[in-house]
């Protein structure tokens, strides 16, 4: 079994995969990515790949069949499985425990080549249905803490495969990335009163010059200070700490942005790798007293990145990112694609 090491200095936990890659293997054979002629998500061949866990079908078809929309998967090269305890232990100084969580893979679309935004805004509300669906049920396992859909589009993005999918890791552990993101919010309540994103979302509305495309209950925006050129943010409008707890109206509204959106992201930047990630409330399971104003001082959001430059040494070594293009033109070259 894989294994997860937390780094003592800045509390970050690492997955450590058992079978080890040969120093070979990075430099000789660069990870292929899987291409339509060898792609078992295609339409045709779901019994070549394992059980379907969830889907949205055409009405009278038969699950592991073919009539899908879009359909969940289990990982076939987990990191963590879900099988087994935490096994949480010290050796030394250092703490590890078992890689227990769970992998999933959402295959957007039955068509190698057609991504859910070619498919109009339909395919996108069905997408974000099974996300929905898939967090609903994975919070229900008391060993998961954090539960993460994202998104790689592009080799340069981390994706091993070219048909449009995204993924679902649910970790024993709140991730750090989100762990700060979610301090950060719980001290902004703790001194105002107030949630800092909808204070964000506030400003942005007010301002104008960082907007992309709104709806009534989603707004789109480049960030004030973004990491990544034409790095964008989509919030709900209305304050809920929990993507799970979307409404059937909210959904369509998130499909009609993202299909905006993401159609807009390509056409301005010739598609262009990217990633996405919806941040949400980690499960809310009380601890220490901890999460206890994570209800009103959380904001659940997407965060999307296209890669378009590689992090320098400067930004490995000290976290501070240099942005090539403004968020106000990012945002203006967005809203007129
Ligand atoms: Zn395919
Ligand atoms: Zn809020
Ligand atoms: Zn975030």
């Amino acid at each position: 079994m894989h294994e997860l090491r937390k780094d003592p200095l800045m509390s970050r936990w690492v997955a450590v995969l058992s079978d080890s890659k040969k120093p070979e293997e990075y430099v000789l054979q660069p990870e292929e990515v899987i291409t339509e002629s060898n792609c078992k998500f295609c339409a045709g061949r779901e019994n070549e790949i394992p059980y379907e866990i969830a889907a949205v079908r055409e009405s009278g078809s038969q699950p592991n069949k073919s009539g899908w929309w879009a359909r969940v998967i289990p990982s076939s090269k987990p990191i963590l499985q879900i099988e087994g305890d935490l096994g949480r232990r010290g050796i030394g100084m250092y703490d590890k425990m078992n890689s227990v969580g769970a992998n999933e893979i959402i295959i957007e679309t039955p068509d190698h080549n057609k991504k859910p935004e070619d498919m109009g805004f339909e395919q996108m509300v069905r997408i974000i249905k099974l996300y929905k669906e898939r967090v609903a049920d994975l919070e229900k396992d008391s060993r998961l803490r954090y539960i993460l859909i994202y998104k790689n589009s592009g080799r340069e993005a981390g994706t091993l495969y070219s048909h449009p999918h995204s993924q679902i890791i649910a970790t024993p552990i709140i991730p750090k990335r989100v762990k700060e993101e979610l301090d950060g919010a719980k001290q902004y309540f703790a001194y105002k009163e107030r949630c800092i994103f909808c204070d964000m979302m506030r400003e942005e509305l007010r301002y104008g010059q960082r907007l992309i495309f709104e709806t009534k209950n989603f707004v789109a925006f480049c960030p004030y200070a973004q990491r990544f050129p034409f790095e964008f943010w989509v919030m709900p409008v209305k304050h809920s700490c929990a993507f799970q707890d979307i409404a059937a109206d909210e959904m369509n509204d998130l499909g009609l942005v993202l299909f905006t959106v993401m159609k807009k992201l390509g056409t301005l930047l010739n598609n262009a790798p990217y990633n996405y990630v919806i941040h949400t409330a980690p499960n809310r399971i009380p601890r220490r007293d901890h999460w206890h104003t994570l209800g009103e001082d959380f904001h659940w959001h997407m965060e999307i990145t296209p890669r378009l430059t590689n992090m320098s040494g400067f930004e490995w070594g000290s976290g501070f990112y240099v942005v090539t293009t403004s968020p106000e033109d990012a945002a203006k070259y967005l809203r007129e694609a």
